[in-house]
């Protein structure tokens, strides 16, 4: 049964943030968008769980943005959850000796010195580790942009920095922000993270926090918002298959039980290797499909914790040179304090050490570093924990990934790709997923013959950075 009356319509496939960012910018502009999500739930990979125990809807893994993350920002603005997000504007970060230094911008001082008082302070390292620290950085921000040619473990040792300096300064920051680890991690992206994060604008260290969980912000408003912009979301249909029609330009898509979807314009916003089997049958006129599964992906755990009672009153912590590197208190989330519980959340990203452990060996060691962190919270007694490891939650954002990332617009007629994995310039975050989606959809529009920008902005470059690094 085929309904080509609809072939004007564009689909979108996949309801990651992706697609949603190319049905809310295409529905904006008027453009009638049906989206169909294999899940019950919108959000991909940004998405919860129902805790039986608790009520609660606890985030699979806690989601954060930056404030350099501008098109991110403008989804959640545009869909009605901007409000949703809290920005802390002070990092603590825990020493391994369980020290605090508070990060945090001095007012007054423009980018990139911005961070350099806080930077002075952190007393875990020392004042030599700083220096060393402080000219490798300067000359990591002074290479070309698309030098890519290491992965930034080897830079960062051939440009004098020691074990303990990778692993108190440079892996915190890198790991968090590439979800990959310092030996396998681009020094393309790496000097992205630290001229885009810290030394292009004295706001961009900045992060947001949803005070909401991901479902209620993906599933929940930001689906009505589109909803009521004319876009129809489909959830809980996979498209089985993708074809060309023989009678016409047009796309049918396999909904399975003989129901097929024509559309002329088809935006395809799933995962690598998804979207390497899906296209499959299509690699003859398009070669490049055949090496996304390739791609690999690096691992990210959420270790969620219950406890009898709270540890700090932080919103979040930084711990550095331990297995668990974040550590998120989420008020949201408190409603589980009624049963006597405290529920917190630490994320281990490019989590291959904490895999290769025991699970028990592994929660034993991550609580003794969070009362370590935090002494008072000693006589504390876990509860229950959930560990949920996403295996491929990003691309590894190794040297040369970018040969391996495919344009928005395809060489195929009608046919458009969005995922964080595209080409985006970024590693995989909510930015890169946002940033393909608006770049698919101005592939739609030019199609469509009204060309439009919808990427935002990156926040203004500093005088200073941009004469000291000659960005
Ligand atoms: C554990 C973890 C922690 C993370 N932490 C952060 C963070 O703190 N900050 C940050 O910025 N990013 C973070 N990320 C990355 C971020 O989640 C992703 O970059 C982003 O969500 C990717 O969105 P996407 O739309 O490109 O892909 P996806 O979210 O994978 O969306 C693809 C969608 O396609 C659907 N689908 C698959 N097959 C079909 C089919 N045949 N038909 C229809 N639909 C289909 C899938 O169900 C899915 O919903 C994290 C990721 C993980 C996993």
């Amino acid at each position: 049964m085929s309904d080509a009356g609809e072939a004007d319509r564009v689909v979108i496939i996949g309801g990651g943030l992706a697609g949603l960012a190319t049905a809310a910018a295409l529905a904006d502009e008027g453009v009638d968008v049906e989206l169909f999500e294999a899940r019950r739930r919108l959000g991909g990979r940004a998405s919860s769980w129902h805790d039986a125990a608790s009520g609660a809807s606890i985030d699979f893994c806690q989601h954060v943005g930056m404030a350099c993350c501008t098109n991110f920002a403008d989804f959640c603005r545009r869909t009605g959850v901007a409000d949703r997000f809290r920005r802390a504007d002070v990092l603590h970060f825990f020493g391994p000796d369980g020290r605090r230094c508070d990060f945090r911008a001095t007012r007054g001082l423009p980018a990139p010195l911005h961070l350099l008082p806080s930077f002075a302070r952190l007393g875990y390292l020392s004042l030599g580790e700083r220096a060393r620290i402080g000219a490798a950085l300067r000359q990591l921000a002074r290479l070309p942009a698309e030098q890519d040619d290491a992965t930034i473990g080897d830079w960062l040792r051939a440009h004098g920095q020691s074990s303990r300096a990778v692993k108190l300064f440079w892996a915190p920051v890198l790991v968090s922000a590439l979800g990959e680890a310092v030996d396998k991690a681009s020094l393309k992206y790496a000097r992205k993270v630290f001229v885009d994060g810290f030394l292009r604008n004295a706001q961009s260290y900045q992060v947001d926090v949803p005070t909401a969980p991901l479902h209620e912000l993906f599933d929940g408003v930001v689906a009505a918002q589109l909803r009521r912009r004319g876009a129809t979301l489909q959830t809980g249909l996979p498209i089985r298959a993708l074809r060309r029609s023989e009678s016409s330009a047009a796309w049918e898509l396999d909904l399975g039980d003989d129901v097929v979807r024509t559309a002329s314009q088809v935006v395809v916003a799933l995962a690598w290797r998804r979207a390497a089997e899906l296209l499959a049958p299509l690699r003859y006129e398009w070669p490049a499909i055949s090496s996304w599964s390739s791609i690999s992906g690096a691992p990210i755990s959420g270790v969620h914790l219950w406890f009898d009672r709270p540890l700090t009153d932080l919103p979040h912590a930084v711990l550095v040179g331990t297995l668990a590197q974040w550590l998120f208190r989420r008020d949201s989330d408190t409603a589980a304090a009624a049963g006597g519980e405290h529920y917190y959340q630490v994320v281990v990203s490019a989590s291959y050490d904490l895999e290769a452990l025991d699970r028990d060996v592994a929660i034993a060691r991550i609580v003794a570093e969070l009362k370590q962190a935090f002494p008072p919270a000693a006589e504390a007694r876990l509860l229950r924990h959930r560990v949920v490891t996403e295996r491929e939650a990003v691309f590894s954002a190794r040297p040369g990934i970018d040969a391996l990332r495919p344009p928005q617009t395809t060489p195929l007629e009608g046919l458009f790709l969005a995922g964080d994995w595209t080409a985006t310039g970024w590693p995989g975050t909510m930015e890169s997923a946002v940033r393909s989606g608006y770049l698919a959809a101005e592939g739609v529009l030019t199609k469509l013959g009204r060309p439009r920008k919808l990427i935002v902005d990156d926040l203004p470059l500093a005088k200073l950075s941009q004469r000291l690094f000659r960005l």
